[in-house]
């Protein structure tokens, strides 16, 4: 990798304003998933160096959230700035670690800091009430604060985006943030605190710490400085991490796993479908919470369906992500190729058939041909489970009703996708479906104007947008007497 601001590339944490070095022999690999090499390592930091960085992050925010939020929006604004212009950089650093194309991670840079500016400006619009009073002698206010102290557990799907998605509503509202980023992918975090400390956000304002996710989550969930959690994982480990915050009451927000279904009804233009199937599944190797899970087609059109997207999928290009020309990276490690495999071989069993893909790449490693599986069956665990992969399953329906009940049918309530003309139908399935967000002829949804998030098991809160920034306030009622 070079780049030409080598300083981007961290191996040690950002706590409280100084770059800590790994103090034993605790450290943490960080790999290249294309290759299997070594990129660095990174302090493996313990749950006493976890409680001391929310000391000082506690310290810190008392002071910043005194702070104007024109003031605070001028600092993200600088932020947000150095991070487009370390864009190429920053991306040849995600894809060293995360794998996906060089062009998406561009893309995953730019989406991060729109959620910066875009909260840069929020920040200064949390507008209280003034509600009439029912009281002759005393009037009613109700003003907004920083909740004050926030830690972020992040996955390695979006080692950028993730983290700014939280930080910047929570820094722009008064709060502090501490992350935990994934174990896979620190270094874009650790590249974004690089640029954090340049543009002038105090120190303990924002910090990273990495390291073993159960020691230093057992420290964030115990602690009772920290008054809120924003994580986004998967739906076990959100489970678990509520349970732990209960003692302590925290404030939540989490943004867990799915199951979208992906629904082409027969009045939809098919190749247009097609474009938004390939756009939702395969985009990051099918590695998104919000990747096309379930392709559910009606009867009359399966089969064309099906033909258009297997030839579809034989343009998509399997490689390094460092190959301009190519659009599916690694995936991210072995255990998530053995499930894609895994989950395929249980299809198959169940009489699925491959009509593309369906096996390894010859690169080796972690690589995988882009599958499409016709003859799916509700049973089969593709049904039931996150891919997490470049699987994309056909399942059958006849009528509407029969598409909503299949849709719904999960535990999950992300993202949903349906394609169609009818605009009564349009209307009538989008307000069926058990989700949060609905794509409608359009298979790419994620902007920061927009809030994303779930029901169901897929979890609570809604990040980015005019809505994400209320995560981290408090409503305050003020009752004065005259
Ligand atoms: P994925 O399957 O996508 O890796 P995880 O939910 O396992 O999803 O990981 C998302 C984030 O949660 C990562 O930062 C990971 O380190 C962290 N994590 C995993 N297990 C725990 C845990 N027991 N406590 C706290 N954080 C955890």
């Amino acid at each position: 990798m070079t780049l030409r601001n080598p300083a981007l590339l961290r191996s040690e944490c950002y706590l409280n304003g100084a770059w800590v070095h790994a103090d034993t022999q605790r450290t943490l690999n960080v790999t290249n998933p294309a290759t299997g090499d070594i990129i660095t390592t990174v302090p493996a930091c313990s749950a006493a160096q976890t409680r001391a960085a929310i000391e000082g992050t506690t310290l810190a925010q008392r002071n910043w959230r005194k702070r104007t939020a024109a003031e605070r929006a001028k600092i993200l604004q600088s932020w947000y700035q150095l991070i487009l212009d370390n864009q190429d950089d920053l991306a040849q650093i995600m894809t060293a670690e995360q794998g996906k194309p060089l062009a998406e991670a561009r893309g995953e840079i730019a989406y991060a800091a729109a959620f910066i500016q875009w909260f840069a400006e929020e920040g200064k619009r949390t507008y209280g009430d003034v509600i009439p009073s029912p009281f002759p002698n005393s009037r009613i206010v109700v003003i907004k604060e920083p909740v004050g102290v926030c830690a972020a557990i992040t996955p390695w799907n979006f080692p950028a985006a993730m983290i700014t998605r939280k930080a910047a509503p929570a820094l722009a509202a008064g709060c502090a943030m501490l992350v935990k980023p994934a174990e896979q992918t620190p270094l874009s975090a650790l590249a974004l605190a690089v640029l954090a400390e340049q543009a002038g956000i105090p120190a303990g304002i924002f910090s990273v710490i990495t390291g073993d996710p159960v020691e230093i989550g057992g420290e964030l969930t115990a602690n009772d400085k920290v008054r809120k959690l924003s994580f986004t994982g998967s739906t076990a480990v959100g489970r678990l991490l509520m349970q732990q915050c209960a003692p302590t009451l925290k404030k939540l927000s989490l943004e867990l796993g799915g199951n979208a279904p992906f629904i082409v009804f027969d009045d939809a233009d098919l190749d247009a479908a097609v474009t938004g199937a390939i756009a939702s599944k395969y985009r990051n190797s099918g590695q998104t919470c919000v990747c096309a899970n379930r392709f559910l087609v009606q009867a009359s059109v399966y089969d064309a369906f099906a033909e258009k997207l297997a030839q579809a999928v034989t343009a998509l290009k399997v490689g390094h992500g460092t190959d301009p020309t190519v659009t599916q990276g690694p995936l991210i490690d072995e255990a998530a190729l053995c499930k894609v495999e895994s989950l395929i071989a249980d299809a198959i069993a169940g009489g699925a058939t491959v009509i593309g893909g369906g096996r390894r790449h010859e690169l080796g490693g972690t690589f995988y041909v882009p599958t499409v599986l016709t003859d799916v069956a509700a049973s089969m665990r593709v049904a039931k489970e996150e891919i997490f992969g470049p699987v994309a399953p056909l399942f059958k329906f006849d009528t509407e009703a029969e598409a909503i009940q299949m849709a719904n049918d999960t535990e999950f309530g992300l993202a949903a996708y349906l394609y169609a003309r009818d605009i009564g139908r349009v209307w009538r399935v989008s307000e069926a479906l058990e989700y949060g967000m609905v794509g409608i002829n359009s298979g790419v949804i994620s902007t920061e104007v927009a809030p994303f998030g779930g029901q169901k098991s897929s979890g609570l809160g809604r990040e980015g947008s005019k809505y994400g920034i209320d995560e981290y306030l408090e409503i305050k009622y003020l009752h004065m007497g005259l």
